[in-house]
């Protein structure tokens, strides 16, 4: 019986169980284990591999100011994909950073096999002030320090993902972890920031060459390309290898270019907003998590992704650093992808 059983049983006993057809209890012992071992499989398929920044970081708001918090691009963008997909994270920190804060990444079902821990270093530092219409920052400071000399280790059991997500991060890093992944990834999305832009511009069109989907905000897009309309811009980036540009606009939304159709997605209208730091890797996690979850990488698909991805940032800004989004759960996120189809929803006659 074992012998015979293949996944299209299993698919058909999963859809017949999902009826209320059959009930599970009726099959034996050895079939329920290959049941649960076939689910496993399709959960590590689904799985996404993170890699980017995990740092500290002191933020400057015109309402506030933190002293060191827990930030980083990966950093964000697993917790916030965590809670659609499994994550499996790439990273670096020193002996500095709190193990309670890798825990509770681990409590998340985030797999940190990838995350290499220097002891006798220090984490990555990054420090940024906001102007008063919070859309804009200036770096104030950043320190590499373990990620100056950072060389990434793909783990065995991370190279079965068709996702992978190239966080905020050195362009030749992001560049290394896609060379040792064996088989390409069915969707490789990444961002990047001008800091890159400024020291690595050749590093940083040689992992662009090599993407799917690019994410940069509108002053990035315009530096990279040189083109001061977004749409030439997208274009200009489209010939550089992504087939699809994302292009971020902080509390004005974001817009979806791929070949000559583009899709706008708003961003919420909220009464507070505290900190937008790691609001666009909130965007990315949750975008590239929708598309990992679903395995659809259609255009109609992403333009679900990044209304998904816009609804993540909305939470990340209500508080400083990370602390929302470990606060949140399903229902939360459901009621406000809600409030975001009620947001875009209208009735129009066309005369
Ligand atoms: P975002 O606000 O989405 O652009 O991302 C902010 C996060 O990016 C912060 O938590 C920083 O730690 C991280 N970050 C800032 N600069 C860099 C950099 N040069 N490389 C990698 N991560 C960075």
């Amino acid at each position: 019986m074992i012998n015979s059983f293949d996944f299209v049983s299993f698919l058909v006993i999963k859809q017949l169980c999902s009826l209320n057809y059959v009930n599970l209890d009726c099959f034996g012992k050895d079939v329920l284990k290959i049941v649960v071992s076939q689910l496993k499989i399709k959960n590590l398929n689904m799985s996404l591999v993170v890699v980017g920044s995990m740092a500290f970081d002191a933020i400057e708001t015109p309402f506030g100011k933190s002293d060191k918090i827990i930030g980083g691009a990966a950093t964000y963008i697993a917790w916030c994909a965590s809670n659609f997909t499994p994550v499996k994270q790439i990273s670096v920190v020193g002996g500095d950073f709190p193990q309670a804060e890798l825990d509770a990444l681990t409590a998340r079902g985030v797999v940190l096999e990838g995350v290499q821990i220097k002891k006798d270093e220090k984490t990555f530092f990054w420090s940024g002030k906001y102007h008063l219409d919070m859309n804009t920052r200036d770096t104030l400071d950043t320190q590499l320090n373990v990620l100056e000399n950072f060389q990434p280790v793909v783990p065995e059991s991370y190279q079965d993902c068709e996702s992978l997500m190239l966080g905020n991060l050195v362009p030749s890093v992001q560049s290394s972890v896609i060379k040792q992944m064996r088989n390409r990834p069915k969707l490789i999305v990444m961002d990047t920031m001008n800091f890159w832009m400024e020291i690595m511009m050749d590093d940083l069109k040689h992992t662009i060459s090599l993407v799917d989907v690019l994410l940069v905000n509108d002053s990035e897009a315009r530096q990279l390309s040189g083109e001061y309309s977004l749409v030439k811009a997208a274009k200009k980036i489209m010939e550089m290898g992504p087939k699809y540009v994302i292009i971020k606009k902080g509390e004005h939304g974001a817009l979806l270019f791929h070949e000559n159709e583009v899709f706008f997605a708003p961003a919420l209208p909220l009464e507070e907003v505290f900190d937008p730091t790691g609001a666009g890797d909130t965007f990315a996690g949750g975008f590239v998590a929708h598309l990992a979850k679903t395995k659809d990488i259609s255009f109609e698909n992403m333009k679900t992704a990044i209304i998904l991805g816009s609804a993540m940032a909305s939470f990340c800004v209500e508080k400083f650093g990370t602390q929302r989004l470990t606060e949140i759960n399903a229902e939360d996120i459901k009621a406000r992808v809600a409030s975001f189809v009620q947001l875009v929803n209208f009735d129009i006659e066309l005369v």
